[in-house]
C-alpha cells in the first residue's frame, strides 16, 4: 500500500498527520487552506464576491481566520452554478449532478485531481472503518446517473488495494449469490437497503448472522443519534448481520465525505480535505459539542471550488481525542435540516428525533409529519402514523414521542396503505415524510 493516494498524500503519510496534536494538524490545514483560497477566487463567482473587499488571506495565522470571509450558500450554487466552475482551465473527468432546490440540476466537475482526491478521502474513511488490502467490498449504492457516493467508494476501494464488486441495489437473490460466491467482509448501502437485504436472506433459509459480513458502511440516513449511540434501526442492522454499521454524510457540492471509525465517536474530519465549521442562525461560530448548521471549506478541489458552503444539515464537532488514535475532530450524525426545525412548546426540534423514536415502534410501517404555524407563534406539529397493529394507537404512541422528545405533539392514526398514499403522492423518487404549511 504505498501509492501515493492524492498528492502529496501517502497513505503513510495521511495516517502520521492524523496521529500528530491537534496544533500540528490545525497548521498543516493553514497551509492547505491559504492554498485553496488563492485557486478558488481565481473562478467568477469569488472574484465577484471578494471584489472590493480587502481581505489578506496571506496574513491568516490561525485557520479561524477563515471567519472573516462571506458564506456561500445553496441558493448562490443554483443560481450562479456555473460561475463556480473551473474546470475551463484544467478539462473535467467527470462529472456529478446536485439535485437543485430551483428543479435544474447543478452540474459539479470533477478534474483529474479531483477524482484523485475522492478516491484518498474514502480509501483513508475505509481504513479508519479496518478494510485493508486484501479485503472485498459489496457496493449496493449505485455508479451510474452522475451519482457520485458510489464512484467514491468504488475508487476508494480500489485505491487502497481492496476489492470492489459493483453490484449496485436491490435484487436481494442476486446480492445473496455474491455474497456466498465472493465472501467479502464489508457491504456499503442505505440502511433500509440492508435491512431488506438480510430480511431476505433470512426468508430464504440464509444464516445472515454468520455470513462473513463483518461490517456494514451506510449511506443517506445515519445509524447513529445525536449522542452517538445506535439509532433503532442502527442496532437492528448490527443485530440482524451480525456486523458492525458506519455511518458516512458527505454531498454532491462539496465532494467530500464523513465516515465514522470503529470507536464509532462521529464521522472523521480529513485534515488534508476540510475545514468544517458550526455556525448559529446570525453565522456566528459556535463551539465544539453545540449543535448548530455545519459550514464546509472543502479544500484542494480544483473543478468546483467552495469556500465556507453552508450545507442547511445540523450537527455538531466532537473533538476529544478518538479511541482510534486519530487526533481529528469527527462530524455528529446529521441531525435534522435548518429549514425542517420546528419550534413546538418552547422547545427545538427536528424530524429526525420523531422518526428516530417511531422506529422503535417496529410495526410502524409508514409515517410522514405535518406542519403547521400556531396560533400566538411556534409550530403545531400533526405526526400520521400508519400501522395495522391493533395493540397500537394514538395515545400509546404519543407516550412513545412524549418518552423521547419530552413534548407530546400530536399524533393521528391511520392505516398502513393511507399513510403511503399521501407519502407517495407527487410520485418523486422517495417518499415525502415531511409537509410544511407554515406560512
Ligand atoms: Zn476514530
Amino acid at each position: 500500500m504505498n501509492t501515493e493516494l492524492y498528492s502529496p498524500y501517502r497513505l503513510e503519510q495521511a495516517l502520521r498527520l492524523r496521529q500528530e496534536s491537534p496544533e500540528n494538524i490545525a497548521q498543516e490545514q493553514l497551509f492547505l487552506l491559504k492554498k485553496h483560497l488563492e485557486h478558488a477566487l481565481n473562478t467568477p463567482f469569488y472574484r465577484k464576491l471578494y471584489a472590493g473587499k480587502d481581505i489578506a488571506i496571506d496574513s491568516f495565522e490561525d485557520i479561524r481566520d477563515i471567519s472573516q470571509l462571506p458564506f456561500t450558500t445553496r441558493q448562490d450554487i443554483d443560481l450562479f452554478g456555473e460561475q463556480f466552475d473551473n474546470s475551463d482551465k484544467t478539462p473535467f473527468r467527470d462529472i456529478a449532478l446536485t439535485s437543485g432546490t430551483t428543479g435544474e440540476p447543478v452540474i459539479v466537475p470533477y478534474t483529474a485531481a479531483d477524482l484523485k482526491r475522492l478516491a484518498f478521502n474514502e480509501a483513508v474513511a475505509f481504513y479508519g472503518v479496518g478494510v485493508r488490502d486484501n479485503d472485498a467490498l459489496l457496493l449496493t449504492v449505485t455508479l451510474d446517473r452522475c451519482f457520485i457516493a458510489g464512484l467514491a467508494y468504488y475508487s476508494g476501494a480500489t485505491t487502497l488495494g481492496a476489492s470492489a464488486i459493483r453490484s449496485g441495489p436491490g435484487q436481494p437473490a442476486r446480492q445473496w449469490h455474491i455474497i456466498e460466491k465472493l465472501q467479502p467482509g464489508v457491504i456499503v448501502g442505505v440502511p433500509t437497503f440492508l435491512k431488506e437485504l438480510a430480511l431476505w436472506g433470512l426468508d430464504h433459509g440464509i444464516d445472515v448472522h454468520n455470513s462473513p459480513i463483518h461490517s456494514l458502511v451506510t449511506i443517506g440516513e445515519s445509524t447513529r443519534k445525536n449522542d452517538l449511540t445506535l439509532t433503532s434501526l442502527g442496532s437492528e442492522l448490527e443485530k440482524l448481520w451480525g456486523a458492525k454499521t458506519f455511518s458516512s454524510y458527505g454531498a454532491t457540492e462539496f465532494e467530500t465525505a464523513f465516515c465514522e471509525c470503529r470507536a464509532s465517536a462521529g464521522g472523521h474530519i480529513h485534515p488534508e480535505l476540510m475545514i468544517v465549521e458550526i455556525v448559529d442562525d446570525a453565522g456566528h461560530l459556535m463551539p465544539d459539542g453545540e449543535a448548530g448548521e455545519i459550514v464546509v471549506t472543502p479544500m484542494g478541489v480544483e473543478g468546483f471550488p467552495l469556500i465556507r458552503f453552508r450545507t442547511g444539515d445540523i450537527g455538531r464537532i466532537h473533538s476529544t481525542p478518538c479511541d482510534c488514535g486519530w487526533n481529528t475532530k469527527r462530524l455528529g450524525p446529521v441531525e435534522g435540516r435548518l429549514a425542517q426545525r420546528l419550534k413546538y412548546r418552547g422547545t427545538t426540534l427536528y424530524p429526525e428525533s420523531i422518526f428516530h423514536a417511531l422506529q422503535e415502534l417496529m410495526s410502524v410501517k409508514h409515517a410522514y409529519i405535518e406542519v403547521r404555524s400556531a396560533e400566538g407563534g411556534g409550530d403545531d406539529i400533526t405526526v400520521v402514523v400508519g400501522s395495522e397493529d391493533p395493540a397500537l394507537d394514538a395515545e400509546r404512541i404519543e407516550d412513545k414521542l412524549q418518552a423521547h422528545l419530552r413534548v407530546r405533539p400530536k399524533v393521528t392514526y391511520t392505516t398502513n396503505t393511507e399513510a403511503c398514499a399521501v407519502m407517495t403522492q407527487d410520485g418523486g423518487r422517495k417518499p415525502v415524510k415531511f409537509f410544511d404549511y407554515r406560512s
